[in-house]
């Protein structure tokens, strides 16, 4: 294991590996300095959970930061010995508005603390925007007075917007799980050691042979799988200390049912802010799974880990209780609308037999790279908790 290096030579590291994604974000906006820093110590918190739940101390040292980029996007890498994540300050910022504007809504959740107090401003019904360096300047403008605060706006009624805290908890927590699976199961020592590629970068399609893309792929899964199971059973654990600091938090996530609703609302709306559309002749093409496949498989996983430590949870998708219909009203309450042909395209695409066809390929990659995997592996690929297998 390397020796612990002092952080401004993090800094530096962090800054020129990833200065094609922005580099690192230096000063933060002092407005939003104080949210970044929540998720900082969220990233600390997963490493030492992860390190002690797993047993891997031998984990590398992982430095985060935040890239100084408004997109959303995240990137992992491994040099010298050492972990290095990078979370772009916009995808805090897009999320963070995204779960503000719907619980201000009053017809999102309607059953959810007093929804009938919320009023949501017709100028925040402006949809999605994967730009946060955009809406930010077109919320705040040069004069508005709103100018040193965060959020265009928060729920009034304290429950909602604990809900949105909540669900912004989730959906950044996956993100950084799914980093820190690409560095714990040696994802980029192996890309390194056999495609040259020492980057993961989470949204860009890498141009390569077919066979390195489903390999891609398959190690996409392989995070979404942990950053899944480890996630949700993370939430469920930890909630107890939530509601210890805030009572009123035992109302939205008290029962586990209850908390996995939150959980799967955060992380399908991480998803769905991208179109769930995709190209049926174009799957081998793609460095990931489409986003709306992803979503499926992720749920899927975190109830199944999930079922393991909470039997009563087993049947919860069949049982309709985990209904993210609503997620798809609250999109649509702030805005965002998919075009019919969009909506009737995915609805074709999904019911195509290749796309079964394909991620049993991608499965199949899965289990053939264990054994390549295995010497650049932190985490035990063949008995890993949270997760020996891809869902
Ligand atoms: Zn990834």
């Amino acid at each position: 294991m390397s020796e612990p290096l002092a952080p401004k030579r993090h800094e530096a590291i962090f800054d020129e590996i990833f200065a094609a994604y922005g580099g690192r974000l230096y000063p933060a906006p002092p407005f939003f300095a104080r949210s970044l820093e929540v998720d900082r110590t969220a990233l600390v918190y997963w490493v030492r959970r992860v390190k002690t739940a797993l047993d891997v101390m031998r984990l590398p040292e992982i430095y985060f930061d935040y890239l100084s980029s408004g997109s959303v996007n995240a990137v992992a890498s491994e040099t010298l010995g050492y972990g290095y994540i990078g979370l772009t300050w916009g995808a805090i910022a897009v999320l963070g508005d995204l779960f503000f504007r719907m619980l201000s809504h009053p017809d999102v959740l309607p059953f959810i603390g007093n929804s009938s107090g919320e009023a949501l401003d017709e100028s925040l019904k402006d949809g999605i925007s994967l730009d946060a360096t955009s809406f930010q300047a077109r919320r705040r403008g040069d004069t508005d007075p709103r100018q040193n605060q965060v959020w265009a706006t928060v729920p009034k009624d304290p429950l909602r917007c604990h809900f949105a805290r909540l669900c912004g908890r989730a959906a950044t927590d996956f993100l950084i799980l799914h980093e820190l699976a690409h560095i714990g199961y040696g994802h980029l020592r192996y890309l390194k050691a056999n495609f040259d590629a020492p980057f993961l970068v989470e949204l860009e399609a890498l141009t390569s042979s077919t066979l390195g893309q489903i390999t891609r792929q398959a190690l996409e899964m392989n995070a979404d799988a942990f950053a899944a199971s480890a996630g949700l059973t993370g939430f469920l654990e930890y909630r107890q200390k939530w509601i210890n600091d805030l009572p009123e938090l035992d109302s939205l996530i008290g029962d586990e049912p209850k908390a996995i609703f939150v959980w799967a609302f955060g992380v399908g709306a991480l998803f769905s802010i991208f179109s769930p559309t995709f190209d049926i002749n174009s799957l081998t093409t793609q460095s990931h799974l489409p986003p709306s496949i992803r979503l499926e498989g992720s749920v899927k996983c975190g109830l199944d880990a999930c079922a393991r430590a909470y039997p009563k949870t087993k049947d919860l998708l069949e049982s309709g209780s985990l209904n993210l219909l609503h997620l798809g009203h609250a999109l649509s309450c702030i805005g965002h609308r998919l075009e019919p042909s969009v909506v009737s395209d995915y609805q074709a695409a999904r019911r195509d037999p290749r796309l079964d066809a394909h991620v049993k390929r991608v499965l199949r990659r899965f289990k053939e790279l264990k054994p390549d995997l295995k010497p650049y592996s932190y985490f035990d690929l063949e008995n890993g908790n949270p997760q020996d297998e891809v869902c």
